[in-house]
């Protein structure tokens, strides 16, 4: 990567502001039900206080509007960050003003400091310089290591980097290293599957993996929508009219680039979008008329399986099906079963495709679930991420 990283800064003796990504999902009692986001940064935190720095927190966490809200306090995170890193976690009732101010200043080295929820300050979000300012007045160094924020210019992932040296924590190295794979030089033969609800929500991402790879998967419900540019009847399923002439233009792109475009043969079709709904597998071009497809057949699983067999990058973004329910879960725990067996690098971007690995248990397998879903389709589509930009050349 050609971005600064925390190998590359001495940290030693210096307070170093980490802006984390800590939006956990906690339940009504302020417990948290999955820590994984906290967990992610403890290289970079340990790194650090192993260097000698200082280190103080910052993050977001939910949808706050502007103003101080007690249920999106980042304090129980605090205290969970303290059990999992065994020191204390010292916590700031704001992230900017006296309070902060005096915690940071108070700071020494191998103490870890909580600033309070971000967006409690409008001004985060608007990226507003003056509140940029104060955060960075707080330390001495920036680490940028929330890949999740990082296709958001905000104060504290881009405003911040003019005020302090900036540089990536190692999740976000990671991120950086692992997705640039997939849109930069890939390893060929490179296969990508796509599902998900709608075509919509990824068009660029589609558009843009069409230049890279040599296998285009899709599945999931916007493969609906390709089948309709086929000219097949869909009945009931979740159909975007107004794209169906995008898709046929996307076939015919991959046509031209000689990608190997697979669409699903057969699917899944039930008569209501229900958990218990009667269901049975048809061939792609037989959906009934009252019938709504809500998963890719055993036929389409097999040969998305085999299409994936000698590859050595895949790239895989948005279920096959309604995972959710078991009925229609099956084509979606095929292909995360042949990813896990691949022996490609494989690369999970997604939340409700990180959900469905780990529904199976196969997290492990894979070389690397992007932490960010929003910040992994931007990458993904090749744009450039506002706080990656904003990071220190090497
Ligand atoms: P990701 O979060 O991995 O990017 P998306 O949010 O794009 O994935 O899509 C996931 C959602 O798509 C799931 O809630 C799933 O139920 C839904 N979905 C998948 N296939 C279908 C289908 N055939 N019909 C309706 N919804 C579908
Ligand atoms: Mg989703």
């Amino acid at each position: 990567m050609n971005k600064k990283t925390i190998r590359d800064i001495d940290p030693a003796g210096k307070k170093v502001l980490v802006r984390v990504d800590y939006n956990v999902p906690m339940d009504g009692a302020g417990k948290i039900t999955d820590d994984t986001r906290v967990r992610a940064t403890l290289p970079t935190l340990r790194h650090l206080l192993d260097k000698g720095a200082a280190i103080i927190l910052a993050s977001h966490l939910g949808r706050p509007k502007g103003g101080p809200a007690p249920e999106f306090s980042l304090a129980p995170v605090a205290e969970h960050l303290s059990a999992l890193l065994g020191r204390e976690v010292l916590f700031a009732a704001d992230c900017v003003g006296p309070a902060a101010e005096a915690a940071a200043k108070a700071l020494k080295p191998g103490q870890v400091l909580m600033l309070e929820n971000l967006r409690f300050h409008k001004e985060e979000e608007k990226n507003d310089p003056e509140f940029a300012r104060q955060l960075a007045s707080l330390a001495d160094t920036y680490v940028n290591d929330a890949f999740g924020v990082s296709h958001r210019a905000h104060a504290s992932v881009e405003g911040i980097t003019k005020y302090l040296p900036a540089a990536a924590g190692f999740l976000l190295e990671k991120e950086i290293d692992f997705l640039g794979r997939a849109v930069g030089q890939p390893p060929h033969p490179y296969v990508a599957i796509i599902g998900g609800a709608k075509v919509s929500d990824k068009i660029g991402v589609i558009a843009n993996l069409l230049t890279k790879v040599d296998t285009l998967i899709i599945g999931g419900g916007m493969a609906n929508t390709f089948l309709a540019a086929k000219g097949y009847a869909t009945g009931k399923s979740l159909v975007e009219a107004d794209k169906i002439g995008l898709a046929a233009s996307l076939i015919k792109d991959a046509a031209a680039r000689k990608v190997n475009l697979l669409l699903p043969a057969d699917v899944v079709v039930a008569d209501r979008f229900a958990a218990d709904a009667v269901h049975m597998v048809v061939a792609a071009d037989a959906i009934p008329a009252d019938c709504m497809a809500l998963d890719i057949g055993p036929a389409s699983g097999a040969a998305f399986a085999a299409a994936l067999t000698g590859a050595k990058l895949i790239v895989w973004n948005g279920p096959m099906g309604v995972f959710e329910m078991d009925a229609f879960a099956k084509g979606t725990f095929a292909v995360a079963a042949a990813v896990a067996a691949s022996g490609a690098v494989s690369v999970i971007g997604g939340g409700d495709s990180v959900a469905a690995i780990e529904k199976v248990g196969l997290q492990d397998k894979i070389s690397h679930i992007s932490t960010g879903g929003g910040a992994s389709l931007e990458f993904l589509e090749g744009k450039v991420l506002p706080g990656v930009a904003a990071l220190a050349d090497k």
